[in-house]
């Protein structure tokens, strides 16, 4: 009796600290975001300290995007392959949730693929319907949509929570609708952008398809990182113009790929983020006009690309350390950012394994 009396206050002496040993070592684990190459497409993994994890869009399905040489090489999966490899890598078993920001291939390629893999939660997406149901185009939608009917499909919509747990995630834009208010809480949120007096429209993009992204805000804690799909220009402005919507941010994760369909800088500006990040392939977006926006953008410090811009040539291109491709035969290297809960972060180019450090700051306010 004495002894186990004595073992009963040995393990109930032990308890407490073992928890408090928990706790904190949940405190330590950073927010990991996966930039994966998809040559062009967008795949972002992200894993909340939590151990919940979202997948933001798929990649191209099958062979498409591949360089000509390769494209008619049958048997071929190779975003699929690349998130799946990532995915390993960071121990995820579960995605708790899978964006699809758009149906157009490089961003839903993967989705029925991936739930055959894999098990999947969730998914998240502007709604089954699309009007861009054109032969040779249709194929990510219609592979998807019997995955769809059997999964737990959510469609989002502005100002809708993505509730990954540990992350604060919100819908700023679906189905060709945008927020219509400030984002509560968010530093510089609904500052007028003196930005809108000059700024310019476009003619609205043909592909309806891209006009119906949906667009997030991850938040953890002071850091802040948006993603807005393809959404197009105009979109872009309204939510930038004539106050700023969003707020200030630390990660532009670039909008279409740096295609200049998209990253107007009346939105781009008014972000004021610390890093972007920009999903292209070697001959797909990376456009220089864009390229200049971004890399003129107050407060930016370092601009990532995922690959090495062909048409960027000599002059459009960040220095070699920040692509984690230079070519179409690099084997789909990624970009790794982990983010600490005083919103200090690491970045990392998987390729070279360049490793660059950002310190905690509190984020500027729109101007
Ligand atoms: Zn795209």
């Amino acid at each position: 009796m004495r002894i186990k009396m004595a073992l009963f206050l040995a393990i109930a002496a032990l308890l407490p600290f073992s928890l408090v040993n928990a706790q904190q070592a949940a405190q330590k684990k950073p927010l990991d975001i996966y930039f994966l190459d998809t040559e062009g497409g967008q795949a972002t993994l992200f894993v909340s300290p939590s151990g919940q994890s979202m997948l933001v869009d798929t990649g191209f399905p099958g062979n498409q995007g591949m360089p000509p040489a390769e494209a008619n090489a049958p048997g071929i999966t190779r975003d699929a392959d690349r998130i799946m490899a990532v995915l390993k890598l960071a121990n995820v078993n579960v995605l708790d949730y899978v964006v699809i920001t758009h149906f157009h291939a490089d961003h839903a390629g993967n989705a029925a693929e991936l739930a055959h893999r894999i098990p999947i939660r969730h998914f998240v997406d502007h709604g089954p319907y699309t009007v861009e149901m054109q032969a040779g185009r249709d194929a990510p939608i219609l592979s998807y949509l019997p995955i769809r009917d059997h999964a737990h499909a959510i469609t989002a919509k502005p100002g809708d929570r993505i509730p990954v747990e540990g992350l604060d995630v919100q819908v700023v834009s679906s189905a060709g609708e945008v927020i219509k208010e400030p984002m509560a809480g968010a530093p510089g949120a609904g500052a007028p952008n003196p930005l809108c007096r000059d700024a310019k429209l476009k003619e609205q993009d043909a592909t309806p398809e891209n006009f119906e992204s949906v667009g997030i805000v991850v938040r953890y804690g002071s850091f802040r990182l948006v993603d807005l799909g393809d959404l197009t220009w105009n979109q872009e402005h309204a939510l930038a113009c004539p106050n700023n919507l969003v707020g200030v941010m630390t990660v532009f994760h670039t909008t279409r790929h740096g295609d200049p369909h998209s990253g107007a800088p009346q939105f781009v500006d008014a972000i004021r983020a610390r890093v972007a990040v920009m999903n292209n392939g070697e001959r797909k977006g990376g456009s220089p006009e864009y390229w200049q926006t971004v890399h003129d953008a107050p407060g930016l410090e370092d601009f990532w690309q995922i690959h090495r811009s062909a048409e960027g040539g000599a002059s459009h291109n960040s220095p070699e350390q920040f692509l984690a491709n230079i070519n179409e035969t690099d084997h789909g290297h990624y970009i790794k950012m982990s983010v600490r809960t005083d919103g200090s972060f690491t970045m990392t180019n998987e390729r070279t394994g360049f490793t660059k450090e950002y310190s905690a700051r509190a984020p500027k306010s729109a101007q």
